[in-house]
């Protein structure tokens, strides 16, 4: 259907009369309009994970489920906005099905996850065996390719075959840490994914 300039602005001012009949509380009207998802939900304030930009977001929470998520128009920041990460954070528990009911997102991880070398599928795994696992590679690998001194004798306590990668899911005293334990284990290739 092809829509005018005019029969667009004659459509947009009918739907805001309609909103304004609703708020004014005429029958009918305004139980549509309050039917809205976040009617009644409890407001909780918290900042994104997703990067170092750090936006704040009101999360709307009824019967303890996530329901939606918003930028917080009174935060400095990010005034309101979010970027397409930010504004799909709720479907991170919760989906809706066809019928607008929220459901647990099937996708969502909730266990540590392990692919062994060579294999084509990730088995579960304990976050004890992870961490077992973990600290024994880095460990091997770091003693297998400590450099105490460069091709000229230069003193360089280093290793080159580990990267370190900090995460803007933790925060900036979290990340503090981890370069400093990078550090202190002779890492030197260390970089972050919010490198503002
Ligand atoms: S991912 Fe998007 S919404 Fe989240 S902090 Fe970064 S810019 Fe803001």
């Amino acid at each position: 259907m092809k829509i005018s300039r005019r029969s667009f602005l004659k459509l947009t001012g009918a739907a805001a009369a309609a909103s304004a009949l609703a708020g004014a509380g005429f029958p009918g009207r305004a139980a549509a309009a309050e039917q809205i998802r976040v009617h009644y939900a409890r407001e909780i304030p918290t900042i994104c994970t997703f990067c170092g930009v750090g936006c704040s977001i009101i999360c709307s929470v009824k019967d303890g489920i996530v329901i939606n998520t918003e930028g917080d128009p009174d935060n400095p920041i990010n005034e309101g906005a979010l970027c397409s990460k930010g504004s799909s954070l709720y479907n991170i528990s919760y989906i809706y099905d066809a019928k607008g009911r929220p459901k647990p997102n099937p996708n969502r991880l909730t266990r540590p996850l392990y692919r062994a070398p060579g294999s084509d599928r990730w088995e579960p795994k304990s976050w004890d065996w992870m961490y077992e696992e973990i600290i024994k590679r880095i460990k091997e690998t770091r003693d297998s390719s400590f450099e105490t001194a460069d091709e000229n004798g230069v003193t360089v306590n280093r290793t080159q075959k580990i990267a370190w990668l900090g995460s803007a899911f933790c925060t900036n005293e979290e990340n503090y840490l981890f370069n400093k334990m990078a550090r202190a284990m002779g890492v030197i290739n260390i970089d972050h994914c919010a490198r503002l």
